[in-house]
């Protein structure tokens, strides 16, 4: 198959040949010819996996052969993406694609003044790519109108959620004109997702090009097991002892980042941090150097988890584990992309053995274990698998303290007896935001 018989036109075979890509992905397959007819979509596409072009080449031949000229601070087609980040990398591989195409396009989000913006959405845009709370301040302050909307795209759909941003999507949804064509990407698929979905979309195509919940399978796993206090150093031994080169860091909170880069950098290493305190120019900085290679380590929160793309990266490693499982999906989803093979190491304490569990459950796999010489845990990571169940070993009897000790070294909360307890019940899900929720908004990452 070729992008050719999928019935993409000329300016657009010619820019995929520039950019060398020569085959249709599965989800592009699917996806082109689907989206040139007209039909809604809801497709689960892993990250990695070329959903940009699957919806982007067709939706820019949409707007190159049909509807009228863009009118002043209008947009034709809009695609909301959850992160600054993910806006400027959509409309970078979008202005690719239309490079031969008189078309306008363009990339609004936050953080950064909206003057310019609201400047350049006065002779109209025919492609958007925005994220939903500067979305809606543009059109609040009648800078946009939505009048000549034809397509909406919510890419990350999963992700605007758990980030909170049920709220801005229905609103920015009741000023879109009713008839319209919606696509709807998301690499996981709760049961907020089909909520949002039902709401959304016209009798839509399901699209889905890997299993639901299953990590790409080019990616090899494992994780060690260690203290939470060792952290920092077994990240130094193992980087090491691997001789790394470029590897991106995930930890869970903003000072975890800001600590774990400080010490890199106080041993020489060549690291940098991002993470949502920071101001968006510094962030992107940040992420351009790690992308040109001049900087080793970078260390973010989830808010670089989702749709970066950064060329043979190959190597993730959790700092720590992710909150929200899903996010483990969409981490690890940094490297083994479009084909090429990546690892994904987590770094794993006892304390953060139900989020492996999730993990486990989700991923349908047993992560394989390994642990390193000299950094074994004092206190163990208790057993998990994939049916999501940890499995407690019951404690032995406690001594009482006057018979004078000379017992086993305390190993920490699970006492090694030798003897399987009966399994404890699964870890509870996480709680999402419920779709169209009206409460306040959860601090992002
Ligand atoms: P995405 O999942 O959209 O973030 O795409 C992942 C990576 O695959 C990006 O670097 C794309 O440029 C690349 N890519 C997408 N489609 C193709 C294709 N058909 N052939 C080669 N590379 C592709």
């Amino acid at each position: 198959m070729t992008f050719a018989t999928l019935g993409l036109i000329e300016p657009l075979l010619r820019s995929l040949e520039t950019l060398g890509y020569q085959t249709p992905t599965p989800v592009q397959a699917q996806a082109i010819p689907a989206v040139l007819a007209g039909r809604d979509l809801m497709a689960a596409a892993q990250t990695g996996t070329g959903k940009t072009a699957g919806f982007a080449l067709p939706l820019l031949q949409l707007l190159a052969m049909e509807g009228p000229k863009v009118t002043a601070n209008s947009v034709r087609a809009l695609i909301l993406v959850p992160t600054r980040e993910l806006a400027e990398q959509v409309h970078e591989a979008v202005r690719q694609y239309a490079e031969n195409l008189p078309l306008r396009t363009y990339a609004v989000y936050g953080g950064v003044s909206i003057n310019p913006q609201m400047m350049k959405l006065r002779s109209g845009v025919d492609l958007l790519v925005a994220t939903p709370g500067r979305l809606l301040d543009l059109f609040r302050q009648n800078a946009l109108k939505f009048n000549q909307l034809q397509t909406l795209v919510l890419d990350e759909a999963d992700r605007m959620l758990d980030l909170g941003f049920s709220e801005e999507l229905a609103n920015i949804y009741r000023a879109l004109p009713k008839k319209r064509q919606t696509l709807l990407f998301s690499a996981t698929f709760s049961d907020d997702i089909r909520l949002l979905a039902g709401q959304m979309l016209n009798d839509p195509l399901s699209i889905e090009v890997s299993p639901r919940n299953v990590a790409a399978n080019t990616v090899k796993q494992w994780i060690v097991t260690v203290d939470k206090k060792r952290k920092p150093e077994l990240f130094v031994h193992l980087m090491r002892k691997g001789k790394w080169k470029q590897v991106l860091v995930f930890a869970k909170t903003r000072n975890g980042v800001d600590a774990l880069v400080e010490k890199l950098q106080g041993l020489g290493i060549n690291a940098d941090g991002i993470h949502g305190d920071k101001p968006q120019a510094t962030r992107q900085r940040a992420l351009d150097r790690f992308k040109a290679s001049e900087v080793q380590i970078l260390v973010a929160t989830d808010v670089a988890a989702r749709g970066l793309d950064i060329e043979d990266l190959p190597l993730v490693v959790n700092f720590d584990l992710p909150i929200v499982a899903e996010d483990y999906i969409h981490r690890i989803g940094r490297t083994g992309r479009a084909g090429s093979t990546g690892e994904a190491i987590s770094l794993v304490c006892a304390d953060e053995v139900n989020l492996l569990s999730a993990i486990e459950m989700l991923t349908r796999q047993t992560l394989k274990r390994q642990s390193e010489p000299d950094f074994e845990p004092e206190h163990r990571v208790p057993d998990t698998d994939a049916s999501g169940q940890v499995i407690k070993k019951p404690k032995k009897p406690k001594k009482p303290k006057a018979s004078g000790g000379g017992g086993k070294r305390n190993l920490g909360k699970w006492v090694d007896s030798g003897e399987v307890a009966p399994a404890e019940p699964s870890i509870k899900p996480v709680r999402k935001v419920p779709v169209f929720n009206t409460g306040p908004r959860k601090r992002k990452p």
